[in-house]
């Protein structure tokens, strides 16, 4: 379990993993304790994530805590006010300026605590989670648990083909996989365009 250290300076904390492994939950943890102590919390996200609900963070368990939906990651200065603790939820989502703005409320001393998907469902690393991943002073990797097989999942499946990037509606789209079961099914996905591709050229 993540131990607040107990300076009182800015740094950066990413809590990172695949779907479905309780990032958004442990987010929401670290920022009630926050509360608890009297500090001042402000939480965001990107304006992108609208499923459920659009001002507060939801986790799978439907444990809810107010958030500021922002266009961009430069927005937050504008919100950031004399807050203590910065919490960030599917930084995935924010555009490439994110480091560089978490950066900065860290080095005024700020608390910021970021979670995120650190692969998109290709299995590559997803937008600018690589980078804050390499500034953090504090990482926290999640695993979910393989649906196929019960070890654990560090990929994001996605069931359905469908080559865009973003797809919203978790539970119907994505379940948490191993990397084997993972490749298991990727292998199926492509044998199963090809069988498509050659079906067309029969026509
Ligand atoms: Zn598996």
């Amino acid at each position: 379990m993540f131990l607040e250290p107990s300076v009182k300076k800015g740094w950066i904390e990413v809590i990172c993993g695949s779907m479905f492994s309780g990032k958004t939950e442990e987010l929401i943890r670290r920022l009630r304790r926050a509360t608890i102590a009297n500090q001042q919390v402000k939480i965001f996200k990107a304006a992108i994530d609208t499923r459920y609900d659009t001002t507060n963070i939801v986790s799978h368990d439907a444990k809810t805590i107010p958030s500021i939906p922002v266009q961009k990651a430069a927005d937050i200065l504008a919100y950031v006010d004399d807050a203590e603790v910065i919490g960030i939820d599917e930084a995935q989502f924010f555009d490439e300026q994110l480091p560089m703005i978490c950066e900065t409320l860290a080095v005024r001393g700020v608390r910021v605590i970021i979670a995120g998907l650190d692969m998109d469902f290709l299995g590559k690393p997803f937008g600018a989670m690589p980078h804050l991943l390499a500034i953090a002073e504090y990482i926290t990797k999640l695993h979910a648990i393989c649906v196929q097989c019960g070890q654990l999942a560090t990929h994001s499946y996605r069931k359905v083909l469908n080559t865009d990037k973003v797809v919203l509606g978790a539970k119907e789209a994505y379940e948490p996989r191993c990397r084997i079961c993972y490749h298991e099914g990727e292998n199926i996905h492509h044998q199963h365009n090809e069988m498509l591709i050659a079906d067309m050229s029969n026509d």
